[in-house]
């Protein structure tokens, strides 16, 4: 990459993305499950980058998953063959998933109902396009999937998917219950009941001579707590490439861990009130309020300098469209010397798919300078 424009140049607000702390992170997950024996299949619903799953993937082209059918075309278009879809399917869907594949893709989809397995299985008939599925398991109640004591439904999903000449590919499932876990034990556990729901899914499938060759996990927060993975074939994760105030409030990085920030430049002060005024309101951080619930509220977001070091207890404590209010948390009154009109700070955001999904590109700076620019697919 070469080397752009410097911080103090570039028009705000911007998404900046630190390269050495993204390499870090994905050092660290790829190290603790491959020590477990697994391998990733990263979740690029938060970065939504070709650039980003280069690098992550040192210019091979990984196993991957994606939450819209627009990445699945984008990083299919871009060489990446083994992709999961991991949102239900609907009928809707099926003609773009068959465009994909039929340019030599192995899009896999994901699905938890008879009905839906009976409508693949008649456009597989149709088509003749024999898709691979995987089931989607529920493990804790948190959202989608087949219930882990649901037997007879798993059973006959496959069965509709055999019938109509699907290829079961496997199960999957999503402990999205880990992000309220409120102890390192209770990571662990959720990380545990993620595990055991989809190898009990697995068991079941293939002792009725069902194939399940993928069993497929995953979630930031178990990724990193998961202490056993047997019978797990790959993990699943996508925050944590930039992790974010949440995941810090959960104990799963430190806030120096978090990659993205979003640039922004002071516009005014309202003295009296103790206020700076900036140029990324929530249409720049998002309405992501996720740390309101954790033991820190950290309101739109926790304000750094320029050059990225954290500005303690002042954070954004209100936004509009496009001006964001900064304060501290203890009422101290913030200096116009110090934080002058013109000014560069940087907001580290609640949540990373939210803020970034805010932004069509990420400035990547490399020790405080801009390296080069990556693109995202935003929308559907
Ligand atoms: N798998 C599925 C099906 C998901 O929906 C998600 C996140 O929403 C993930 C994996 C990745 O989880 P995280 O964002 O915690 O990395």
């Amino acid at each position: 990459m070469n080397k752009l424009k410097s911080l103090s140049n570039i028009e705000t607000p911007c998404l900046l993305l630190d390269k050495e702390t993204i390499d870090k992170n994905i050092q660290r997950l790829n190290h603790h499950i491959g020590n477990l024996g697994v391998t990733l299949r990263a979740h690029m619903k938060t970065a939504k980058s070709v650039e980003i799953a280069n690098f992550l993937f040192e210019g091979a082209k990984g196993s991957i998953t994606v939450s819209t059918l627009k990445e699945a075309e984008g990083f299919s278009n871009s060489g990446f063959t083994d992709i999961i879809y991991a949102v239900g399917v609907s009928p809707q869907k099926l003609d773009r998933i068959y465009a994909i594949r039929k340019n030599g893709n192995q899009l896999k989809i994901i699905l938890d109902s008879k009905e839906q397995a009976e409508f693949v299985s008649e456009y597989v008939k149709r088509t003749g396009d024999a898709i691979e599925v995987l089931i989607e398991i529920d493990c804790d109640g948190h959202r989608s999937g087949v219930g882990p004591a649901n037997k007879e439904r798993l059973l006959d999903i496959a069965a509709e998917l055999k019938r109509g000449g699907a290829l079961l590919a496997g199960v999957l499932t999503h402990a999205g219950g880990s992000y309220s876990a409120k102890s390192k034990s209770e990571l662990e556990t959720a990380a545990e009941i993620e595990r055991k729901a989809a190898v009990d899914a697995a068991v079941i499938l293939r002792s009725a001579g069902f194939d399940c060759p993928i069993v497929s996990v995953g979630s930031t927060p178990t990724a990193h707590f998961a202490k056993d993975l047997k019978g797990v074939t790959e993990v699943r994760a996508g925050n944590f490439m930039f992790f974010d105030l949440f995941m810090a409030g959960l104990g799963i990085c430190t806030k120096e861990d978090i990659a993205l920030s979003v640039l922004t430049t002071v516009i005014g002060h309202q003295q009296e009130k103790g206020w700076i005024i900036v140029d990324a309101g929530w249409m720049a951080m998002s309405r992501d309020r996720s740390t309101t619930n954790q033991a820190t509220d950290q309101g739109y977001g926790l304000v750094c300098n320029e050059n990225g070091e954290i500005v303690i207890d002042l954070i954004m404590v209100s936004a509009n469209q496009e001006h964001g209010i900064l304060a501290f948390r203890n009422g101290q009154k913030c200096s116009s010397k110090e934080f002058p009109i013109g000014s560069k700070m940087r907001i580290l955001p609640n949540h990373a798919c939210a803020t970034a999904a805010q932004h069509q590109q990420y400035y990547v700076i490399e020790r405080q300078q801009i390296m080069g620019v990556w693109s995202r697919f935003n929308g559907w």
